[in-house]
């Protein structure tokens, strides 16, 4: 049984994320999240080594999830256990293998970047890790809907794509180099940022899995961040390279 106090704290908690996705979208828009090519100094405050504000940043998605996770009642049920091996596939990487690959010596992060990413992920951990081991019902037979099916695809694509791009990225410098170059090949023939692309379509695939307002929440939330991050990317990219490839999208390919 789950407390109702639990559910109505879980609710609010989905509910002010759906709230916060739009607002974040319409501030993104005109502000550049200051960190990676858009850092600005010591305008936001004191920062941290690059890496660290990573893995500082992301820390709650593995083990916060997986705390809350444990704690739910349907913890051992198939379904569930699904979900979890999905989420920390995507979450093991991005906490502490991708931080560790990437080559950005002596770059720095705010701290407030990294701490507003510690509260949302959170949050999300907490609405998704209790709607998938406790509030969700989720029989074995779920395994077969077509909504389970056609989300857990989505994510596998995604997550390939978000890999592989990420990987095209990361390859560009030299070990000791922290300059920009053109990045070609895979996504990037249609658009600047294909890895933000895998990784949207990556949540949206979760939140038609798991066929819940905690996962549409954070799949919303995530497009709110990312489409315009990728638009100043895509602009950024234009500016510089006076060789850009023309017909190259921002994140959408054929369209933005
Ligand atoms: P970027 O594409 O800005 O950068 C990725 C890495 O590649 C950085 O180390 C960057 O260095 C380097 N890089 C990027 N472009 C070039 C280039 N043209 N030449 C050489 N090196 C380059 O991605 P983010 O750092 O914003 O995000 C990293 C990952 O985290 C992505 O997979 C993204 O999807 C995910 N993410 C997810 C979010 C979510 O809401 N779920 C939010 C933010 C990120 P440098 O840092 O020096 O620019």
């Amino acid at each position: 049984m789950t407390a109702p106090g639990g559910i109505a704290l879980h609710s609010a908690l989905v509910w002010t994320l759906f709230a916060l996705a739009p607002l974040t979208f319409i501030g993104l828009l005109r502000l550049k999240v200051p960190y990676g090519r858009h850092y600005s100094g010591r305008r936001w405050g004191p920062g941290l080594p690059d890496r660290v504000g990573w893995i500082v940043m992301e820390l709650p998605a593995p083990i916060f999830f997986a705390w809350v996770y444990f704690a739910g009642p349907s913890a051992g049920g198939a379904v569930p256990l699904v979900f979890l091996g999905i989420w920390q596939c995507h979450y093991l990487n991005r906490t502490f293998i991708y931080p560790l690959r990437t080559r950005t010596r002596g770059k720095r992060m705010p701290a407030v970047v990294a701490v507003s990413g510690f509260a949302f992920n959170i949050v999300n951990a907490y609405i998704n890790a209790r709607w998938v081991s406790e509030i969700g019902r989720y029989d074995p037979q779920w395994l077969g809907d077509p909504r389970f099916l056609a989300g857990l695809s989505v994510f596998a694509a995604g997550f390939a794509l978000n890999l592989h791009s990420d990987n095209t990225l990361l390859k560009l410098r030299k070990p000791g180099e922290t300059g920009y170059s053109i990045p070609r090949g895979g996504g990037f023939r249609y658009v600047s940022c294909p890895n933000y692309l895998g990784e949207v379509m990556e949540w949206a695939g979760w939140a038609l899995a798991t066929w819940s307002l905690a996962g549409l929440a954070f799949f919303l939330f995530t497009a709110a961040n990312l489409v315009p991050r990728a638009l100043s990317h895509h602009r950024w990219y234009r500016e510089r390279f006076e060789d850009y490839p023309p017909g190259r999208k921002a994140i959408i390919p054929g369209w933005i």
